[in-house]
């Protein structure tokens, strides 16, 4: 039987520490906020909207959404993360991704301010990951999966990773992350030969794939320690991540459920970069 990772162990004690440094910002009056930036009703954006009000309230971080059609213009967007740059009561701006075909991300990206930029959204924070700086924000969602396993102190430095995924969101700043960490790390993706053969090697795996069960017991071994990122319906409904979860769990050391894994610490590692975003603007 495998160690179960709980994400709510490590939101619940970094929440707390927010807590703390949200009740310090407030005797200086500045109330960190964050301004969530949402096109349409998708699912995905909406569900991850409740998880972070939540995660806010327990914070004390103050939230504004900006609840846009759909459809708006490159134009009216700009409009927007210019009135979020201008605006000093606001710390940190989360804007929901893909976004709609009809907007150019990479300029909304360019126009943002660099400050405000609390998910790894532009090049500077990027930049920042890349380098192992850090002057900007990473990825919260990349930012998760090593704050959990240093929260279960799992060795990473000499560490053989694996990340499955290469997206900017998540497999690349994940894989530097855990370069920084000293871990000796292989990056994985759809034209990988034998990937199953790749992540056998792995104590650490990382997958963020977004495959239903596509990592199945020819991936792990008994010593594996498994981050499962990913986020998908299976074909029966129901949530699932990119791990065969039943098939897997007994074969290794310890691995992330879903849900109650990576998730829950995501919105976590939000807020403290809000909170973060705040501490800059009084230093
Ligand atoms: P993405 O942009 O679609 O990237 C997926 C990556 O996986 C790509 O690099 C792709 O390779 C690779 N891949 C896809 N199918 C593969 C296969 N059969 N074999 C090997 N590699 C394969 O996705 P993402 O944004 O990184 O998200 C990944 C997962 O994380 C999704 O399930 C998403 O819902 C989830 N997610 C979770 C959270 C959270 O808080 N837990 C937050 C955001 C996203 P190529 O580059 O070669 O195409």
């Amino acid at each position: 039987m495998a160690q179960v990772l709980l994400g709510k162990e490590v939101a619940d004690v970094l929440t707390e520490e927010l807590a703390e440094r949200v009740a310090v910002l407030k005797t200086k009056g500045v109330e960190p906020s964050l301004a969530i930036v949402r096109l349409g009703d998708e699912p995905d954006d909406l569900s991850y909207e409740r998880g972070a009000l939540n995660r806010a309230e327990k914070a004390g971080v103050k939230v504004k959404v900006y609840e846009l059609p759909r459809d708006l213009s490159q134009e009216g967007l700009e409009q927007v993360i210019r009135e979020i740059n201008q605006d000093d009561s606001l710390h940190g701006c989360l804007i929901f991704r893909p976004l709609p075909q009809q907007i150019n991300e990479g300029k909304i990206a360019e126009l943002l301010a660099p400050g405000k930029d609390i998910d790894g959204f532009t090049d500077g924070s990027l930049l920042g990951v890349f380098k192992g700086e850090p002057s900007g924000f990473a990825p919260c969602t990349a930012e998760a999966a090593i704050a959990i396993l240093k929260h279960y102190q799992v060795k990473l430095s000499g560490a053989r990773a694996v990340v499955l995924g290469r997206s900017l969101v998540i497999g690349k700043p994940v894989a530097m992350m855990l370069l920084q960490e000293n871990s000796t790390v292989t990056i994985c993706h759809s034209r990988t030969k034998d990937i199953a053969k790749a992540a056998r090697e792995a104590d650490v795996l990382i997958a963020a794939v977004g495959q239903a069960k596509m990592v199945t017991p020819e991936f792990c071994n008994p010593g594996q320690v498994i981050i499962d990122v990913g986020i998908n319906v299976d074909e029966e409904g129901k949530l699932t991540g990119d791990v065969d979860y039943d098939n897997v769990e007994p074969l290794v050391k310890a691995i992330t459920p879903v849900p109650r894994g990576v998730g829950s610490v995501t919105t976590s590692i939000l807020m403290k970069h809000v909170v973060e975003a705040a501490e800059r603007t009084r230093d």
